[in-house]
């Protein structure tokens, strides 16, 4: 394996060099005392980016100081969305582009369900802006979850203008449901550069092949929700399992980076001392000892109760909202995910429901969840 020191400015001036997809090789950080790990890198599928294989998720973050020294330890790659806190994460990130564009790799999302090309525009111009930057490297739809948004003929015409002006280098989309179709189509697609896939050691095996499928075909894959959640497990005391869940995520070769969310100095320096490290025993034991915690919580996303229910509710997405509040314990974001689902897609039809005919193919209880989020959004 290949090893040697370079400066980062020296690093990402390489950065558009097309290496073996997937192919990772670390690099020594000065900016890592003692024994601490190397920078790893591997190369965004055909984008030809290197990229540390532990990214930044900036989704909760409201600390540019953070961010400062994740680039100082070797990260790379920042993502971020319009969505995020109503567009104040991207000016929180702003203020660190603002001195440090040229270290850093950044993707933002347009505001979801976004079609027409006039409101695409002016999501990415607002992102532009908040960003303080003339281009972002890679940016996404947000939130897809239907192979005909992939297709769609306008959404498809005005990525293209966008990156025919130069103002962002590479195209993506982002999904927590109906990946595996999805990964699988833009595999045959070709149209896309980059997607971000909700993945973690709770997955269902048929996601982590349709990632390796997507990696084949010269995508970019970066990992998101890869701490399954990150619910608080107070028997297993100061063992956390964070370390070991985003092992098991990069053990899968055809992801290139993560983005475990991150808000604090802690969170960030347990992440990023991941780089370099392989799954050991310990992880595993961690995992399984986490993985019983949630086993009655975590919805995985697959997608098998998606036609149900016969009012349609939403059960994964509105899953995903109850995981913000229970494991990330962020109210704030659990209310603005419910928000997005549509009224008449919303938990509230739940509440004059007699009988719920759904069955989980994990065993989670979907009238209680339903239950909870009707509570949660009550309290909103
Ligand atoms: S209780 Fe179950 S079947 Fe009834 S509306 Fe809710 S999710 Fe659908
Ligand atoms: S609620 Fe169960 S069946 Fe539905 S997406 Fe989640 S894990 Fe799959």
């Amino acid at each position: 394996m290949e090893e040697k020191l370079v400066s980062r400015r020296e690093f990402l001036g390489r950065g558009v060099m097309v290496g073996m997809a997937g192919l990772a090789f670390p690099v020594l950080n000065p900016a890592l005392t003692g024994n601490g790990p190397k920078t790893e890198f591997r190369t965004l599928g055909k984008t030809g980016l290197k990229v540390s294989t532990v990214g930044y998720g900036c989704m909760r973050t409201r600390e540019p100081a953070v961010i400062h020294r994740a680039i100082d330890l070797g990260v790379n790659y920042f993502d971020t969305a319009r969505r995020y806190m109503d567009g104040f994460n991207e000016t929180v990130l702003g203020q660190v582009l603002k001195v440090r564009r040229d270290e850093v790799i950044v993707a933002t999302k347009i505001l979801p369900n976004r079609t027409t090309e006039e409101a695409i525009m002016d999501s990415f111009d607002a992102s532009l802006k908040a960003l303080q930057t003339e281009a972002v490297d890679v940016i996404q739809l947000h939130s897809i979850n239907r192979v005909e948004q992939i297709i769609h003929e306008e959404t498809l015409g005005t990525l293209v203008k966008i990156k025919e002006s130069g103002k962002a280098r590479f195209l993506g989309f982002t999904t927590h449901s109906n990946q595996t179709g999805l990964l699988n189509a833009a595999a045959s697609q070709g149209f896309f550069d980059v997607i971000l896939v909700s993945y973690n050691f709770k997955s269902p095996p048929e996601l982590t092949e349709a990632i390796r499928n997507a990696a084949e075909a010269g995508i970019g894959i970066v990992a998101m929700k890869t701490q399954a959640g990150g619910y608080a497990d107070h028997e297993m005391g100061s063992f956390t399992p964070h370390q070991a869940a985003l092992k098991w995520t990069l053990q899968n070769p055809g992801v290139h980076t993560t983005v475990p969310s991150m808000t604090t100095f802690a969170q960030l320096e347990e992440n990023v001392r991941v780089m370099g490290s392989r799954m050991g025993w310990l992880d595993r034991k961690r995992l399984e000892q986490y993985g019983k915690t949630i086993d009655s919580r975590l919805c995985r996303m697959c997608g098998a109760c998606e036609a149900q229910c016969p009012r349609h509710v939403d059960i994964l997405e509105t899953n995903r909202a109850l995981m913000y509040y229970e494991g990330y314990r962020d109210a704030a974001l659990a209310r603005s995910a419910f928000r997005d689902i549509p009224f008449f897609r919303s938990a509230n039809r739940c509440a004059d429901c007699a009988v719920c005919t759904v069955t989980c193919a994990y065993g989670l209880n979907i009238r209680s969840k339903m239950a909870q989020a009707q509570e949660l959004m009550r309290m909103a």
